[in-house]
């Protein structure tokens, strides 16, 4: 019988609020703005809340833009809208400029020490993220992809976790069972309670302190504990 190091032989993994956060730096999206501006200065109060709100848009959109050239399309009518609700007149390509200089994903910090040490554990790690159809670029801008055995993004599979057809997907990728992967996520619905339903464990990355989840194998409030708990 092969002894198994680990509890399980693959590691699926979230993006958003699980190894990094996404964060908008309103002030300096006034600032690009600022030349366009109609109705007097824009303020970074005013701002705030149309900036915030498409962000919105785009998360709840990009799953219909399965091409990069459909998502250039959506970003740039996303931009003009936004743009609309500040009193901003610009070219659309300005405000989707403006809109990717000042959006930023940053890692949390002990997303990296622990991606390395569950490679070196030998656990293949594949990414399964509600994302658009650029997430690999994301992951390649931060220098990651060298971590990840593949990476399944929902625009590109065309379903949306908590939905079974972006884990199948994922399981067929891999090659692994259900019952030999955990999945790791920051969301209740779409990480736990969509990793269930197949059969998949899951661990609840509580970064809020929410309290464990009914459902989850374990909960944690970062992910300074998951090599410790796969190793066993
Ligand atoms: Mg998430």
């Amino acid at each position: 019988m092969v002894r198994r190091l680990a509890k399980y032989d693959a590691i699926f993994l979230d993006v958003d609020g699980t190894i990094l956060w996404v964060d908008l730096d309103v002030e300096g999206y006034v600032g690009d703005l600022a030349p366009y501006s109609k109705n007097g200065p824009l303020t970074v109060e005013a701002a705030t809340g149309p900036v915030w709100q498409s962000v919105g848009r785009h998360i709840a959109e990009n799953i219909k833009h399965r091409s990069e050239e459909s998502l250039a399309g959506f970003k740039a009518d996303n931009a003009r809208v936004t743009a609309q609700a500040l009193g901003v007149e610009a070219p659309p390509d300005v405000l989707t400029q403006i809109a990717d200089r000042r959006i930023s994903f940053n890692p949390f910090a002990e997303a990296v020490p622990v991606m390395e040490e569950l490679r070196s554990m030998g656990l293949p790690i594949y990414i399964v993220s509600n994302w658009d159809v650029l997430l690999h670029e994301v992951l390649e801008d931060l220098g990651w992809t060298y971590y990840f055995e593949d990476i399944i993004a929902s625009a590109v599979v065309g379903v949306e976790k908590p939905e079974r057809g972006i884990f199948d997907e994922a399981l067929r990728v891999s090659g692994v069972s259900p019952d030999r992967v955990l999945h790791v996520g920051n969301d209740p619905v779409t990480d736990i309670e969509g990793a269930s339903s197949l059969g998949i464990d899951a661990a609840f990355i509580d970064r809020k302190g929410d309290g464990e989840h009914p459902l989850a194998v374990v909960s944690m409030l970062d992910l300074s504990g998951l090599p410790d708990f796969v190793r066993s």
